[in-house]
């Protein structure tokens, strides 16, 4: 199983481990918490 960044917090985990994923731009983004899902959505072109 791949590893994947959180693009919020820059935690690595394996892409079975993320809690929250949010589909933007044609890519799919993982994320360790829904808190860290809850910011990406509000400011996505922050951490893309
Ligand atoms: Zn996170």
């Amino acid at each position: 199983m791949a590893d994947v960044k959180d693009p919020v917090c820059g935690m690595v985990i394996a892409e079975s481990d993320a809690v929250a994923t949010v589909e933007h731009g044609g890519s799919t983004y993982y994320f360790c918490s829904q808190d860290c899902a809850e910011e990406f959505r509000e400011n996505p072109d922050d951490y893309t």
